[in-house]
């Protein structure tokens, strides 16, 4: 259990992302935890990597708790998080969870008691700890006993299997020592991230089987723009679908002022397409063809698809089972008619050389024939309607 979200189990595969902001400015990180986790962020996590950060911490969790935000914070440390929290225990209390990279913990003779600091920190406050491995800060001392272990073998792995076993190991060991140190096993979660889509399934499917721990998910530094969520999609897709991982981040880079919360739509559009959970109606839409000479359905389709998420924060909170509304926007008769039947709600638009007009389709039956200027509008009061028709009001509300 994370803050008041259930991790791991049986529970529903939570969704991460991180700030971008520097910690120290209080304002400008409570601010963006805030629009991420109204995107839909369940867990936000943060930097915590100098003193003025540590202090922050507290101040971003009153803040958010000013604009009823109360979404849990992790807290990302490395080198010095020992330090920060022993100096800071407000900072260990606002946070619901510590992220170590055992790679980042010290080095040499230090890293042992930098290690123990950290999870009696955790200990104390009763804290979850993710041991977030990362190929980029993968521990150089473990590398290399593992790399002496391979070459006194009669038949030696290669360097990406290397790789990727001393990634697992890494993490297993690590969360070995935790629980020796006295942390509850049920308080670890482990990560192991890398760039690669076949390393990270396969790293995944080992620690799958080696352990019971819960597995954050990601691909680290997936990239920019279609790059990224591609990247990212491929390798979660391949992992959830075989029940490997319990949270999950889209790790993308923004274009320059580019929206942060995308990475949260991503990875909430990834379950959901995948079936796993659901969280706003999907609008199906063809792709167009030759059958179309203008864009009138690829403009209703983004019309649709914004109406309904400007309106699913008030829905989700008024009606009971909107998010899994389906609705479709199709661009002839060939396949509009048939897959709007399929959804809750489907149109279909007039191809060349049909007859000016767009059927309605609600729960497979057709109800009415719309035409003219004002198409987009009427469907969307269509799908308002129905909303109000079809799902029940929240006894709360
Ligand atoms: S539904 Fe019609 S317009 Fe859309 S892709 Fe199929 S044939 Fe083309």
């Amino acid at each position: 259990m994370v803050g008041k979200v259930g991790v791991g189990g049986t529970a529903p595969i939570v969704i991460q992302s991180m700030t971008n902001t520097d910690t120290e400015d209080v304002f400008k990180t409570s601010m963006q935890v805030a629009q991420l986790a109204r995107a839909g962020s369940e867990m936000v996590r943060i930097t915590v990597n100098t003193r003025e950060a540590a202090a922050a911490v507290p101040k971003i969790r009153e803040r958010l708790a000013q604009m009823s935000v109360d979404v849990p914070l992790i807290g990302d440390f490395h080198f010095n998080g020992h330090k920060l929290l022993a100096e800071n225990p407000a900072c260990a209390e606002a946070l619901a969870k510590l992220r170590i990279n055992p790679g980042n913990v010290g080095k040499g003779a230090k890293r042992d008691g930098q290690f123990a600091q950290l999870i009696e920190i955790a200990c104390k406050f009763d804290k979850p700890i993710r041991i977030g491995v990362n190929w980029g800060s993968l521990d150089q001392a473990l590398l290399a006993r593992i790399m002496d272990e391979n070459a006194r073998r009669p038949e030696p792995k290669d360097a990406t299997e290397i790789m990727r076993e001393a990634m697992v190991t890494s993490a297993l060991e690590s969360a070995e020592r935790a629980e020796e140190l006295g942390l509850a096993g049920d308080h670890i979660i482990l990560s192991c991230k890398v760039s690669g889509v076949q390393d990270l399934i396969a790293i995944y499917r080992d620690l799958a089987i080696r352990c019971d721990y819960p597995l954050h998910l990601g691909l680290t530094e997936a990239g920019m723009g279609s790059k990224g969520i591609v990247a990212s999609t491929a390798a979660l897709g391949v992992l959830l679908q075989e029940g490997i991982g319990d949270t999950i981040r889209v790790s993308l880079t923004p274009e320059p002022n580019g929206d942060r919360t995308r990475e949260v739509i991503v990875a909430q559009e990834i379950l959901q397409t995948m079936g796993l959970r659901a969280f706003t109606p999907l609008v199906a839409a063809c792709p167009g063809c030759g059958r179309t000479t203008s864009t009138v359905f690829q403009e209703l389709a983004q019309d649709i698809q914004n109406h309904v998420r400007e309106r699913m924060p008030d829905w989700r909170l008024a009606r009971v089972g909107v998010e899994n509304m389906t609705l479709a926007v199709m661009g002839c008769v060939v396949n509009g008619p048939g897959e709007s039947k399929h959804a809750n709600i489907g149109i279909s638009l007039p191809g060349t050389g049909e007859a000016p007009v767009a059927p309605v389709y609600v729960d497979g039956e057709r109800v009415i024939t719309l035409r003219g200027e004002n198409i987009s509008a009427e469907f969307r009061q269509i799908v308002d309607d129905y909303v109000s028709r079809q799902y029940p009001e929240r006894a709360s509300h």
